[in-house]
């Protein structure tokens, strides 16, 4: 059972400024002090105020550039100095914690390893208290809701009421396009339990490719999430690390400009920004009703080589009538109309016994 969390406004942080998105950017890493300041001179040429540059980094092998820690904060400190930005940057211990409050860091994030951990979420919750450092969560590397509000409850019990999250995919049991599965599902999810809770979404993890990041931005946009945490680096090919999904500032500016956002403030939209985050939505489950009827069209072709290895008929009109009529009932409990399951599945099933037709005519 989640509980309710108490929470300080977004408008109230200081940090953001609408309309959407709410934009923090800013390397990876933070990997020397010309590379910090060139970049945050790009995205400040343009109106981002939320600078992020990871300074300790979890990375997957040992052995890796791992962050050049503590000293990466002064280089912080410059950005605040010079540029007047804010600056946030992701914690994984107390020590950390520490560290960042001794800085002046304004704002930190917990990373998706560290979220999947509770006795880290424990430690880093009780070094924070007292602070009034906004915390943005990311969602834990596995699928589990419930890991991702235990942690913002954890937070939130140590006082903590800056709060807010970041959706940046799931680890994939299977190959995808995307590096992190976006299971949109679970964030509309989180959403809908707390729909003043700030949300960001995270492309350049998500996607883990250029390619991908407008795509997924304008989809998290669409969604009605408020905010987008970026990876923007001066010159992305020589990243220390995740290279592939970092942009220059130019192109970040040239992605935002590119995004069509409909502001939740503007005058009577407040209807359009409904139905447009209900449809995109619809489109969601669209996909994915696609990409199960892909799949069963490939069983169904299997079953078709299956049934001529063994020299049965393809058609056995038994078999067809107790799935119908398994499907009708289960449709039932939901609520679907039998004429709505018979016109579905009779579809699904003409088709089908095309695709074994057309195996059998094969050889
Ligand atoms: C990051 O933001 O650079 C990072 C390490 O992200 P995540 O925790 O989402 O992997
Ligand atoms: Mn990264």
């Amino acid at each position: 059972m989640s509980r309710k969390l108490e929470l300080t406004p977004v408008q109230e942080w200081g940090f953001f400024t609408l309309p959407r998105p709410m934009v923090i950017a800013g390397p990876c890493s933070a990997e020397s002090e010309e590379q910090v300041m060139e970049t945050a001179a790009g995205l400040n040429e343009f109106g981002i105020h939320v600078f992020r540059a990871g300074i300790w980094k979890p990375r997957t092998h040992p052995g890796s550039f791992e962050g050049v820690g503590a000293p990466g904060l002064r280089w912080l400190q410059k950005v605040k100095k010079v540029y007047g930005m804010k600056v946030a940057t992701e914690v994984a211990s107390e020590k950390h914690v520490f560290e960042c409050i001794k800085h002046g860091v304004d704002m930190v994030w917990l990373g998706a390893r560290t979220t999947a951990n509770p006795f880290l979420v424990q430690d880093i919750a009780e070094a924070l208290r007292d602070t009034d450092i906004p915390v943005l969560v990311k969602n834990p590397v596995n699928p589990d809701l419930d890991l991702w509000i235990g942690a913002l409850e954890r937070l939130n019990r140590e006082g903590i009421t800056k709060l807010g999250v970041i959706h940046r995919g799931f680890s994939a049991s299977e190959k995808i396009a995307y590096r992190n599965d976006p299971l949109w599902k679970i964030a509309i999810e989180l959403r809908t339990r707390y729909p003043e809770m700030p949300f960001f979404a995270d492309p350049s993890h998500m996607g883990g490719n250029r390619a991908y990041l407008q795509e997924i931005s304008q989809r998290a946009m669409d969604l009605g999430l408020e905010g987008l945490m970026i990876e923007s680096h001066c010159d992305p090919s020589k990243a220390l690390s995740d290279a592939s999904q970092q942009l220059t500032p130019a192109a970040l500016k040239d992605l935002l400009e590119s995004l069509t956002v409909r502001d939740k403030d503007a005058d009577s939209k407040e209807y359009r920004e409904g139905i447009d985050q209900l449809r995109a939505r619809i489109d969601l489950i669209d996909e994915g009703i696609l990409a199960e009827l892909a799949s069963r069209m490939g069983i169904s072709r299997r079953i078709g080589e299956y049934k001529k290895e063994h020299n049965v008929a393809i058609l056995q009109m038994s078999r067809w009538d107790s799935i119908l009529e398994r499907m009708k009932e289960k449709g039932r409990a939901c609520g679907l109309s039998e004429q709505f399951i018979e016109t579905v599945f009779n579809a699904i099933h003409e088709e089908s016994v095309k695709a074994q037709n057309e195996v059998l005519e094969k050889g």
